[in-house]
């Protein structure tokens, strides 16, 4: 049980750091997202972003049903990760801005938001249960299960479109080179993504599977 004048030690203090951090982190998304919709050119990944930020927003409502419920007032407390992983989202945007793997970058940054909220809230909620705090932990998970379904929403897209994609511009500029009397070992490859649209292809990098190829 928290009591506003008494601090917080240990499990409960941890959560309570962890929580501000979070609510933090969800405000920085809730300006990011749609960013990150804006530059997407693949209309299934614009709407991923544009929904999760929706989404987002109750996120935000839901950290502060869990400060009132911790008997805390509602505030962030900068998150240096998050700002880390959309400073490199934003490199990303900067130095991929007309190419074809644009979209396979944009999916890549979003998966590492999601990992990092995934792993924020999986922590978070085990300690609240750990904690008798039931109420507090069904809202973490519920916002737990959210970002699990955003990222594997972005590693779907990834596997079905925008990888592709992107190989598919990589094949363009390389007929480019073809035809400017470069090099001929491109056969191969275009056959290989032919079969892709029918096979489902494994994604190359910007989809959370790692250790495949
Ligand atoms: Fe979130
Ligand atoms: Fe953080
Ligand atoms: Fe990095
Ligand atoms: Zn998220």
């Amino acid at each position: 049980m928290a009591t506003k004048n008494q601090e917080s030690t240990g499990l409960l203090k941890l959560l309570e750091d962890q929580v501000a951090d979070i609510y933090y982190a969800e405000k920085q998304l809730l300006k990011a997202l749609p960013k990150m919709a804006k530059a997407a050119s693949n209309d299934e990944l614009r709407t991923a972003f544009t929904d999760h930020a929706e989404e987002t927003k109750g996120q935000l409502e839901r950290l502060e049903q869990v400060f009132e419920a911790l008997g805390k007032p509602a505030k962030g407390k900068k998150c240096p990760a998050i700002d880390g992983i959309l400073e490199e989202g934003n490199e990303i945007m900067d130095e991929f801005a007309d190419d074809a793997a644009l979209d396979a970058g944009l999916v890549a940054a979003g998966q590492k938001a999601e990992h990092y909220e995934i792993a924020s809230y999986g922590s978070m909620c085990a300690w609240a249960e750990q904690l008798g705090l039931d109420e507090v932990a069904a809202l973490l998970n519920e916002t737990l299960e959210e970002e699990k379904g955003a990222d594997e929403k972005l590693t779907e897209i990834a596997e079905s479109v925008v990888n592709i994609e992107a190989e598919e511009g990589d094949e363009e500029d390389e007929e480019e080179l073809v035809d400017a009397g470069g090099g001929s070992s491109r056969n191969s490859k275009a056959n290989a993504s032919n079969n892709k649209s029918t096979t489902k292809a494994p994604a190359k990098g910007a989809s959370a599977k790692n250790g495949k190829r």
